[in-house]
């Protein structure tokens, strides 16, 4: 079911929105060569729940950590492990979500370990471009769809492979509403968007193919190659104009240009 939000409900979903962007922002400064992965989710775990918040990630469907926490050619769904060290080099995408007020926002954002090869620093930054590129379709009277067809229409001049298995989603109460917000072009422009809908915007983004597999783990998401892979989500608010972008520091906002 897809739910239109309350004025004050919407205001619930900002506090939560820019809770979970500092949030990325202390873990982003935590990201080094010898840490785990589970060092990660343990401090995304503290700080949630400093901010009074709930980690909407831990037990959800079993997901047993408050952070997804990927590494290179893992594209999502990463649980968390005491003996997965990260390396130079490598890249990690961290993906959480924070319940405030019972209210839920979701993002993630891929890091560059150290110094990493140029290729890949272009695939996290065309990936997070992409997002950008999708929401400026997404505002009221305009078709969900179309998001997705955006992000493609900027993805392919790259040559990338655009992640089909797993697409954006609703959000408000539940971390998982209607519509499914794809990042690739549909037969179909969707349903019509609509004033203080709530979106999780979420283009996955992978060097080489498209294609994925589910690891044995039952969780983490793996490119069908082994090529690297970059996450970008945001939880985002539909306007009559551009789109809020709720899981941002009022200091992001100005560097990508976005309300
Ligand atoms: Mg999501």
């Amino acid at each position: 079911m897809v739910t239109i939000k309350s004025e004050r409900e919407v205001e619930l979903m900002r506090e939560a929105g820019l809770i979970l962007a500092k949030v990325h922002l202390e873990l982003a400064d935590m990201i080094k060569p010898g840490i785990t992965t589970m060092d990660i989710d343990t401090k995304c775990e503290k700080l949630i729940r400093s901010f009074g918040c709930i980690p909407s990630f831990k037990n959800y469907d079993g997901f047993p950590a408050s952070a997804c926490v990927s590494v290179n050619d893992e594209v999502v769904h990463g649980i968390p492990s005491a003996s997965r060290y990260i390396e130079e080099g490598d890249i990690v995408t961290i993906d959480t979500g924070v319940i405030w007020k019972g209210w839920q926002s979701d993002a993630a954002r891929t890091h560059a370990v150290g110094k990493i090869e140029p290729e890949i620093q272009e695939l996290i930054d065309h990936t997070r471009e992409s997002f950008f590129e999708g929401i400026k379709v997404a505002t009221a009277g305009g078709r969900v769809n179309d998001i997705g067809k955006a992000i493609e229409d900027y993805i392919s001049q790259f040559g990338y492979g655009i992640v089909e298995d797993l697409v954006g989603h609703g959000i408000g109460k539940n971390m998982h509403e209607d519509p499914e917000v794809p990042n690739y072009t549909c037969r179909n422009r969707g349903i019509k968007l609509q004033k203080n809908m709530t979106l999780a915007v979420e283009p996955m983004i992978n060097l080489g193919t498209w294609m994925v597999n589910w690891s044995d783990d039952g969780w983490t998401v793996v490119t069908a190659d082994g090529a690297p892979s970059a996450h970008y989500e945001n939880t985002i608010l539909i306007t009559d104009g551009a789109p809020e972008v709720l899981s941002l520091t009022p200091e992001e906002k100005k560097l990508y240009n976005v309300r």
